[in-house]
């Protein structure tokens, strides 16, 4: 049987990751290029070379392409893209004029949290929750064994959740946001301030990165692994408001586990730890529910070139198990494996 493969295309601000991914969620090739500033047509071409360069070893049969951004519900425009500028770009037509394949376009947290139920660390699990932590806070769901992209295709932006009243600004233009607390943002923060007013923490972070411009999140990281209080704290407190977060959503989708993925989960259980205590203390009727896990993602960075290749093969084929859940909507098919029963007229 000829293994079916698909290219997974993952576009982010500074660079565009390409993966040949086979059925089985495994990466047999990578190349990547420069993300072209924001002209489009620079990075369409950019998304064309790097299919062309895998088909000339591999023989493709899809295009998964996964952005950061609000992607129709069809799978087909990129309605806004903040790092990209595109607004109503119709990205999938255009990769297909382009390289003559079935593509698929998804939103970047949507094909990781994909990839994670698919082939990582939420395998066979019903309801998955995928909480990204990048600068800002993306996220995903899987339920019922369906990626569930709401009634336009925006579900799941779960960074903009008012978690303080007046709180820290957003970039979105609210106040109070949830990725104004528990993103890397935050590390970055914390580490400028102290750079600035020459802390102990300052100068260690400084010491340790070589150069006071060189100092952010991930150094904050590297000095917390070495057991530095001050930089073990911040991570603490970052992961206290995942947990206080991700109580929210337990109590709006009540998910059997929370995958926490992007840059910042690689700090581990100093991050993790305290977001269980955080989210054990705010979640709504503990003692009468079980408790949804909470554990890191496996993939990594490759999360989202293997959810987007994975898409795309599956909707190429139009087969379930697996269904990326882009079909019309339907009757719903309840745990049971029965349809619900639908409303009638009384
Ligand atoms: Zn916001």
């Amino acid at each position: 049987v000829p293994e079916r493969l698909a290219v997974g295309i993952d576009i982010g601000g500074t660079k565009i990751a390409g993966g040949v991914v086979d059925e089985d969620g495994r990466v047999v090739a990578r190349a990547r290029r420069a993300t072209p500033s924001t002209d489009s047509t620079a990075v369409l071409d950019a998304i064309a070379d790097l299919v062309e360069e895998f088909r000339d070893s591999y023989a493709v049969r899809a295009v998964g392409v996964g952005a950061a951004g609000y992607v129709d519900v069809t799978g087909s425009t990129v309605v806004f893209s903040p790092h990209l500028a595109w607004r109503n770009e119709p990205l999938r037509d255009a990769v297909v004029r382009r390289t003559r394949l079935p593509v698929l376009v998804d939103n970047d947290a949507n094909a990781a949290g994909w990839a994670e139920w698919r082939f990582g660390a939420a395998q066979n699990q019903p309801d998955v929750v995928l909480v990204n932590l990048g600068t800002g806070i993306g996220g995903a769901m899987v339920l019922d064994g369906r990626l569930y992209r709401g009634h336009s295709g925006m579900a799941g932006e779960f960074g903009h959740q008012r978690v303080v009243d007046d709180g820290r600004p957003c970039e979105c233009g609210n106040r109070g946001c949830w990725e104004q607390y528990a993103s890397g943002h935050v590390l970055d923060r914390r580490a400028r301030a102290a750079v600035e007013q020459a802390t102990d923490t300052g100068r260690a972070l400084v010491d340790l990165a070589g150069a006071a411009d060189r100092v952010d999140g991930r150094v904050v990281a590297e000095l917390a692994s070495r057991g530095h209080a001050e930089a073990v704290e911040w991570i603490a407190e970052v992961g206290r408001w995942l947990g206080i977060g991700l109580a929210n959503l337990a109590a709006a989708l009540d998910p059997n586990i929370f995958v926490i993925g992007g840059g910042v989960s690689d700090n581990g259980e100093l991050l993790l730890r305290p977001a269980r205590t955080a989210f054990g203390d705010h979640l709504t009727g503990r003692g009468y529910r079980s408790e949804a896990r909470i554990v890191a993602a496996h993939l990594g960075n490759d999360a989202g070139v293997v959810g987007a290749a994975d898409l795309a093969r599956l909707r190429a084929r139009r087969r379930r198990p697996a269904s990326p859940g882009y079909s019309v909507p339907g009757p719903a098919v309840a745990r049971s494996g029965r349809r619900r029963r639908r409303p009638r007229p009384r």
